[in-house]
């Protein structure tokens, strides 16, 4: 069990990821364009919602509810963001927290290094397939598993949105000039290429930089770590230790100052009942910080997640069998 894991790059399988960095070159053929910009802005914040609110708050955490159309809409614009399946994401995510910062966790900095968590780990063969019974309380829904298993169907639809717009956009707009005027080239090289590559370092940045930088106000077993500047770009996820203090938690700034406008997506979708049952954070969960020591016998925060065992009990058994 101990052993060191030995890894090995899927390269062929890795093709569009490495493909889809190679295309940024594409903004040196192109003239800049502000229309552009703005899309691949709109895009890189709509799926960023999505895979922070749906792939990690909803799927991984279940840290809300919401119907079946609603579920299948947050996982589709997360599948945009082409990190793969909302099934395998949310499965790998959970193994995370399962194994957090030992040699079973699938992206420890501290472990594997920084750059195997930021993006090596997950183009090893070793870490394509779904660990479906990790997930046991989605994959019963046939839609769900489609899109994991052809993970490659929605961002296709998407590169083909972008197409698209950039084509109808002089038709539509035949005034619009300079700057603003827009081309298929340029919505490929700005808002398809270079919005994915800014929301996947964005992304991966918290699996590799707020497991080493940034402050740890709650003792947690592992080394997870608060950053108000890498939550500025990942919606919210950057207090990355409040959220490993409390798993289950559909807000992962505690506090009123701890920037999660995730959160505050999810309470403006919660008052249009579009999402309910948002899962808030106990006063006293908040209040137990490094000074106060966690009692071993206490219910810790992974207790609370009925989804995933305590730190200290951490074992090879089914993350959700439990809550089936
Ligand atoms: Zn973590
Ligand atoms: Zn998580």
């Amino acid at each position: 069990m101990n052993d060191k894991k030995q890894f090995h790059v899927d390269w062929a399988r890795c093709i569009p990821f490495i493909g889809i960095h190679i295309g940024i070159i594409s903004l040196c053929f192109v003239d800049f364009s502000w229309t552009a910009v703005l899309f691949g802005i709109g895009f890189y914040c709509i799926r960023m919602l999505a895979i922070t609110g749906f792939y990690h708050r909803y799927f991984a955490h279940r840290a809300f509810k919401t119907s079946r159309w609603f579920q299948f809409v947050g996982a589709c614009v997360g599948n945009a963001s082409i990190q793969r399946g909302p099934l395998w994401w949310a499965a790998h995510h959970r193994d995370h927290h399962l194994h957090s910062d030992t040699e079973n966790d699938v992206h420890s900095p501290t472990i594997s290094g920084f750059w195997f968590s930021h993006m090596g780990w997950f183009m090893t063969k070793e870490h394509f397939d779904l660990k479906e019974d990790r997930i046991r309380d989605f994959t019963k829904y046939p839609e769900l598993m489609f899109i994991t298993k052809y993970d490659t169907v929605v961002p296709a639809l998407f590169f083909a949105l972008c197409l698209a717009i950039g084509w109808s956009w002089p038709h539509l707009f035949p005034d619009a000039k300079g700057v603003w005027a827009l081309t298929v080239g340029q919505m490929i090289a700005y808002s398809f290429f270079a919005s994915t590559v800014v929301l996947y370092h964005a992304t991966f940045c918290v699996n590799s930089l707020l497991h080493v930088w940034g402050t740890r106000p709650y003792k947690t077993a592992d080394t997870s770590r608060n950053n108000a500047l890498i939550s500025i770009i990942v919606f919210g996820e950057g207090w990355h230790n409040n959220h490993h203090h409390f798993q289950s938690s559909a807000r992962n700034g505690f506090r009123w100052w701890e920037f999660d406008p995730t959160f505050w997506a999810l309470k403006v979708l919660s008052w249009v009942g579009i999402v309910w049952d948002l899962k808030e954070v106990p006063p006293h969960v908040i209040h137990r910080t490094a000074d106060a020591e966690v009692d071993k016998d206490e219910t810790t925060s992974a207790d609370v997640h009925r989804n995933l065992p305590t730190a200290k009990t951490r074992q090879e058994e089914s993350v959700t069998s439990e809550a089936l």
